[in-house]
Parts: C-alpha cells; sequence; structure tokens
C-alpha cells in the first residue's frame, strides 16, 4: 500500500516536469540543426531556414517556430493551430501555461570567435504536451510501480538482514538451548545488526542463560550430592545393598568373567555383647577399610547386611577370587591385634566366593553360590575361605 502512494506521489511531480523535460528535448533538437540554421541565416536562404522551422514543428508539443536574423527581421516561421481546448485548463494546471523557448544561433570565424547572427524561437504547446502525458500515463505508472516495487523489495531485504535475520538466528539458537547443560557462549550477536534492541535482546537472553547455567550446576551438585547419600552406607563410607544390586546386576550382565565375596564377621554379636555397640560399630568401620585396601579400582565393594560385606570382582578367576578373598582375611586378622580398642580380641571373618563362569551368570544366583560358601565357611569352624565349587 505504503509503495502505491509513494509511486502516486512520483506520478504527479513527474507530470510537474513533463513540459521542462518537453524543453530539453527541443534544445537537444535544436543542437543538432545548429548549424545548418547559421548557415541559413548567413547565406539568408530562406528555403532552408523553412525546411529547418517545418523539420521542428514536426513535434506535435511545438506549435510555433521562428527564425529570426540579427536584425529581429523574421527569416522563417511556421505557425501549427492552437488548440485551446477543453483539456487547457488542466494542462495550464498541472504543466503551467504556454512556454516560449528562445535560442541564439552564431557563427563561429576562423580564429574560434563567435558572433551572434540570430535566433531561433519555439512556442512550446503545454496542452498538447499534457495530452501527449495522458496518453502515456499508464504507462508511466506502470513504470513507477515496478520501479516502486522493486525499490520495496530491495528494502525489505536489507530489513531483512538487518532485523528479522539476526531474530530468526536468536530465535533458532534458543530452540535448541539444552537446558540440561545451557551454554550462555553460544549466544553471540550478529555483527551486522544496527538496532540497539537487537543487542539488548541478545544481552538479556545470555544473561538469562548465564542463570540457568549457575542454577543447574547448583542442582547437579545437590543431585550428585544425593546421589552419593543414596548409595553410600553412612557408617563405613562404602557403597549399600540397594547400589551393590543395581551396579552388580550391570557388571554381571557386561562382563564374561566375574567373581563375587561374601565376608560375615564371625562371632561378631558377641563383640557388641562383651565390647559394647561403639566398638562393634569401630570394627564394622576397620572391616570395612581393610578390605577396600585390598581391592582395585573397578571393583565394588558395598556393606550388604549389619557386618556383612560383598565385594565384586570383574575379569577375576575364581581363583584369584579366593587368593584375594584369604589375604583379606589374614590383614584383618592380623591387623586387629593391633586395634587398642579391641584389648586382647582377634576378629576374625568368613568368606564365601562365586564365579560367573560356574553360575547362571546372574547377580542373584551368584550371591546365592557365595552364601552358601560363606555357611560352609562357619560351619567349617569360621575364619577361612570357601568357594561355591566345594562340596
Ligand atoms: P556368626 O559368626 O555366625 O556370623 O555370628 P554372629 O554373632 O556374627 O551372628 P549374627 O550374624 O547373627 O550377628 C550379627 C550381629 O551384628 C547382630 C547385630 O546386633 C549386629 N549388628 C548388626 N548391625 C550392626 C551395627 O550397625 N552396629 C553394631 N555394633 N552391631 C550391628
Ligand atoms: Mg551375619
Ligand atoms: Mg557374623
Amino acid at each position: 500500500m505504503s509503495f502505491i502512494i509513494f509511486t502516486m506521489i512520483q506520478w504527479t511531480w513527474d507530470i510537474h516536469h513533463y513540459s521542462d523535460n518537453v524543453v530539453e528535448k527541443i534544445d537537444e533538437i535544436l543542437t543538432v540543426i545548429d548549424e545548418p540554421t547559421a548557415r541559413a541565416i548567413e547565406q539568408y536562404d530562406e528555403s532552408l531556414a523553412y525546411s529547418i522551422v517545418s523539420g521542428v514543428t514536426i513535434h506535435s508539443e511545438v506549435y510555433r517556430v521562428q527564425i529570426f536574423d540579427s536584425d529581429d527581421i523574421i527569416l522563417a516561421q511556421i505557425l501549427q493551430y492552437q488548440r485551446n481546448g477543453k483539456l487547457r485548463k488542466a494542462a495550464d494546471f498541472f504543466l503551467g501555461p504556454n512556454k516560449v523557448y528562445k535560442r541564439e544561433i552564431r557563427s563561429i570565424d576562423e580564429n574560434g570567435r563567435g558572433s551572434r547572427i540570430g535566433y531561433f524561437v519555439v512556442y512550446i504547446d503545454t496542452e498538447t504536451s499534457f495530452i501527449t502525458f495522458l496518453e502515456r500515463i499508464w504507462f508511466v505508472f506502470l513504470i513507477g510501480l515496478i520501479r516502486n516495487a522493486i525499490l520495496a523489495f530491495c528494502l525489505s531485504i536489507i530489513l531483512y538482514q538487518r532485523i528479522t535475520k539476526p531474530l530468526v538466528s536468536l530465535s533458532r539458537k534458543v530452540s535448541h538451548i539444552d537446558l540440561d547443560d545451557p551454554r550462555p557462549d553460544a549466544i553471540h550477536p550478529p555483527r551486522s545488526h544496527t538496532a540497539n534492541e537487537i543487542g539488548l535482546l541478545y544481552d538479556q537472553i545470555k544473561l538469562l542463560l548465564q542463570r540457568l547455567k549457575q542454577y543447574s550446576n547448583k542442582r547437579d551438585t545437590k543431585e550428585s550430592t544425593l546421589r552419593q547419600i543414596a548409595n553410600t552406607d553412612p557408617l563405613t563410607g562404602v557403597f549399600n545393598r540397594r547400589f551393590f544390586e543395581e551396579k552388580g546386576k550391570q557388571i554381571v550382565q557386561r562382563k564374561s568373567e566375574c567373581a563375587l565375596i561374601l565376608f560375615d564377621i564371625d562371632h561378631f554379636k558377641s563383640v557388641n555383647d562383651t565390647l559394647g555397640h561403639d566398638v562393634g560399630d569401630f570394627v564394622i568401620k576397620f572391616v570395612a577399610s581393610t578390605i577396600s585396601e585390598c581391592l582395585r579400582d573397578e571393583d565394588v565393594l558395598a556393606r550388604i547386611g549389619g557386618e556383612e560385606f560383598a565385594v565384586l570382582l570383574p575379569n577375576n578367576s575364581i581363583n584369584t577370587a579366593v587368593t584375594v578373598a584369604d589375604r583379606i582375611r589374614l590383614k584383618i586378622k592380623n591387623n586387629s591385634q593391633a586395634q587398642t580398642a579391641l584389648g586382647e580380641r582377634v576378629i576374625t571373618i568368613s568368606g564365601g566366593v562365586s564365579h560367573k563362569a560356574r553360575e547362571k551368570g546372574e547377580l542373584s544366583a551368584l550371591l546365592k553360590s557365595a552364601d552358601q560358601a560363606l555357611y560352609r565357611a562357619k560351619q567349617s569352624g569360621r575364619d577361612q575361605i570357601h568357594c561355591s565349587d566345594e562340596s
């Protein structure tokens, strides 16, 4: 709509300048015939002068042409009819009254000096000009419309580059933001934008993402603390039964070979009864830390009962697992004598070992077999390690 209004304004402007254009056109024509006109005046050649004025009056806007010599005597003239018709008023309004165009004719001598030898007078009929203009009006309007449409298209591309493009790019970036891992650095205002508001919008979103990142970091820390609390036995700091079962299932499923050891402190009830519950707790912690010292990083140790521990050893044969279990048993037995809280009391543990290659390959089966082996170790007098293939 706006470019149609713009076209109308331009159209009105074009009408006002149309008669100037006609004058310019006539001037161009007269420039070409300057030299023959000068000759006609110099030689007082009336027929040549007449043919010149006839040529100029071919133009419909011209209604009178005269050639004068330097004494203001008419050499040749042609007077066309002047319509004074119904369009006169409109033509006067748009183009103004008839125009008279006067051009001097000069002769150049051998020294290159010019002297005035006569003049040309052309009367331009603005009404005819106006009619000619009206005949072309739709063409002029159409050309103006096309030109302005192209202009509007170019402008819209520039606007798109300056305003829309940064916004589209921003909305794309925002839609790709991972709320769990927001990255404020991914938001860069484009260099080309000029609107200050776009820069502000980018800054605000960047700020928002920074806050979201801080919030997400805090939440991650809280989550990891909570996860640690949920997976850990508070007394010993090793994993609890819940985590052991969850992690153990994954390991047993993935690993082609793994071994499981179950430990149980011997006659622990009497430790509590004779030395007190606090010493009992101390013993549980001592056993947990001693087991932990003898394991590799990939082994998983958990307290799965009051004074019972389970260890999962991925990629270990049953013989290695028995050796490890026995080393732990001896270490606890020997080191417990050094613990002042225990006095003369020696702590011993019993253990049962099972192995994936022999069991069905499920954690529950491994636990059951290891428990049976542990039971046999207890039955056989405690302070010893048994494995699941023993009868
Ligand atoms: P066994 O050699 O047959 O294993 O004999 P035991 O005395 O160890 O027998 P049992 O496994 O039945 O005894 C376990 C005891 O461990 C019973 C319980 O009072 C004690 N207990 C369980 N949890 C804790 C704890 O967190 N702290 C303390 N101090 N004692 C615990
Ligand atoms: Mg027990
Ligand atoms: Mg026990």
